[in-house]
Order: C-alpha cells, then structure tokens, then sequence
C-alpha cells in the first residue's frame, strides 16, 4: 500500500531526529498529488512503528496545496484536492505544480515519566 511507503520515509526521518528518546507526536506535510488521509497514515504507521521509539506516537497530517494552472482560461489556483477541476470556468485540462512533497515538520518526544518518591513515609493512617 501507498501509505506505507510514506510511514516508512516519515519513521525513518523521525528516528533520526528522536535520537533514540521516546516519540509522542509526529507532524507530517505531504502534498496533495500523494492522496494520503491522516488515517490511513496514521494506521500505517502505527504498523511499521511498532517496536520503534515512535511506537504509538500520533501523526498530524498538513496537506500542502497543489498549483493548479489552466489550460483552458489561463487561471491558476491552489488546491488540497488532488482531483481538482479549474475554480474558474470548471475545466479539466490542468497543469499541477508541487504537491509532491514530503516532510517531517516536528517531533514532540514523550515526557519524562515522573516516578513519585516514597513522600507517604511517616504519615501513617490513623485507622
Ligand atoms: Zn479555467
């Protein structure tokens, strides 16, 4: 499947730059031409980061627009929809700039887990 090729550049990239520590949150930009949905992201990677320090981490997707030129009444627009028809008179006959890209645009690592000291000691329960 298409999105697990994506999950796989975007652990890769993320391992990198985790270092080793623990990975809560991955924010991810891809372009509209790679038609990828956050869920279906989301699952793939939560496949292929499994046993990683991304394991369980959650992805936010940033759909970057496409530059759509027409052919057709020479307008020219942006749009997330991979499938767009021409805003200004409707036509099919497109050209599409970028909306291939893919990047990692930030990592939250998990917080320190906080182990509790013994602070109960002495107090004891009148019962
Ligand atoms: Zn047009």
């Amino acid at each position: 499947m298409h999105e697990f090729g994506i999950a796989e550049s975007v652990l890769g990239a993320v391992e990198k730059r985790a270092a080793g520590r623990g990975v809560s949150h991955v924010r991810v930009q891809a372009g509209a031409l790679l038609r990828i949905t956050e869920p279906a992201l989301e699952q793939a990677f939560s496949m292929v980061a499994g046993g990683t320090v991304a394991e369980g981490a959650k992805i936010d997707l940033i759909v970057l627009p496409v530059r759509l030129d027409c052919r057709s009444c020479g307008g020219s627009a942006e749009s997330t929809d991979a499938l767009a028809a021409c805003p200004g008179c409707g036509g099919l006959d497109i050209d599409m700039h970028g909306g291939e890209e893919l990047l990692l645009e930030s990592i939250q690592l998990t917080e320190e887990e906080h182990v509790p000291g013994d602070s109960r000691r002495g107090r004891g329960d009148p019962a």
